[in-house]
């Protein structure tokens, strides 16, 4: 079975995920059906005191000790969400829990913090950051006190290179006082592709570093349980980012990911498979939509275009997409340097032969 073939059967086969995500959307979580044993405050046991909003906070168990907090809608940053787009996942064992990515501000942080601990009983030691995105990292701010937190070399690089623009630029989007009191946290410790990073009973992989949506994206992998952290590799209904990566370098980490299996991936969405085997939906959307986006730029190449000429370079199909509007026509642009030097090779360049160059007696 060709590349080709396989993902033409992977989509197909992502048809019920689709349904079944939207589905269970109508019931405000944003997890697909089939693999939740416990939902918000449902599943708690009184273990801690809880204020109304940490026991409305909607964590949903998808795994045996695996909790995941997603955003109540898909968009893109604005101060309607305080932006909180990204999911917020944690793993939990005993009393003890790990955060990954555990949002964009101080008030997000301490929320989870607080609405974990009412809905599970554990108390947060450490937090894993995926890559350096304001939107992923600035929560460090309500954990400056835990054991570790834990990144790529890359991503403290790029955090301590940029977060004092990202955490500026956050508050302007989502306006000062979503984020009041937010300041920036580094890393502490490095992970390093290969390792295991072990949690009580949750042995998470380390998988080798992609560079597809920033120049260092972690991917962790549950394998017991069958779950993946894509960072900001998978998106659904949302135009990727594409700022710092490769539109190249993200189809080889897609191709990379697929062939896990993974049952569910929490990235920019949560997906899972509905059924064992299946792709989760968004590995699925996000191909398809760098497949088009690098398709159309290499068509307007051909056709003679400049990257100026945007109206060649837009994805109607996509238009629906949250995002599209402020972040695709940047796209185009940054996947037009990427893909100029490999059109320029393939073409041979008309026009006589250059001059020899004059021999040396
Ligand atoms: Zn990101």
């Amino acid at each position: 079975m060709n590349s080709q073939t396989i993902w033409r059967w992977l989509g197909q086969a992502a048809l019920c995920c689709l349904l079944g995500q939207v589905a269970s959307a109508g019931a405000g979580v944003g997890v697909g059906v089939g693999v939740g044993v416990g939902v918000g405050a449902g599943a708690a046991v009184g273990q801690a005191a809880c204020d109304a909003a940490d026991a409305a906070v909607p964590w949903q168990q998808v795994a045996d000790g695996v909790w995941v907090w997603s955003p109540p809608a898909v968009a893109d940053v604005a101060a309607a969400n305080a932006g909180f787009v990204m999911p917020v996942s944690a793993l939990v064992d005993g009393t003890r829990a790990l955060v990954i990515d555990p949002g964009p501000s101080l008030l997000h942080g301490v929320r989870v913090r607080s609405s974990l601990r009412c809905q599970t009983g554990a108390n947060v030691f450490a937090v894993v950051n995926t890559h350096a995105h304001a939107e992923n990292v600035l929560g460090n701010a309500a954990f400056a006190d835990a054991e570790a937190i834990y990144a790529l070399r890359e991503t403290a690089g790029a955090m301590a290179a940029r977060c004092p623009q990202c955490l500026e630029s956050l508050a302007t989007r989502v306006g000062a006082d979503a984020m009041r009191g937010t300041r920036i946290v580094l890393p502490t410790h490095r992970l390093v592709p290969g390792q295991d990073l072990l949690w009580g009973r949750h042995r998470l992989h380390v998988l080798p570093a992609e560079q597809g949506h920033t120049d260092g994206d972690l991917m962790l992998w549950l394998p017991a349980a069958g779950w993946l952290w894509a960072g900001g590799l998978a998106y659904e209904g949302r135009v990727p980012e594409l700022a710092q990566g490769s539109v190249e370098g993200w189809l080889a980490a897609l191709d990379r990911l697929v062939a896990l299996r993974p049952k569910g991936v929490v990235s920019a969405a949560v997906s899972v498979a509905c059924a064992a085997g299946d792709t989760p939906a968004a590995l699925l959307a996000t191909r398809g939509y760098l497949v088009a986006l690098r398709d159309r730029v290499w068509a307007a190449m051909d056709a003679g275009a400049s990257p100026h000429d945007t109206a060649l370079l837009t994805l109607p199909a996509y238009a629906h997409w949250a995002g599209y509007a402020e972040r695709h026509g940047f796209n185009a642009q940054r996947a037009w340097r990427e893909l100029e030097r490999a059109w320029m090779d393939r073409v041979p360049v008309a026009g006589p032969n250059p001059p020899e160059a004059p021999k040396r007696d």
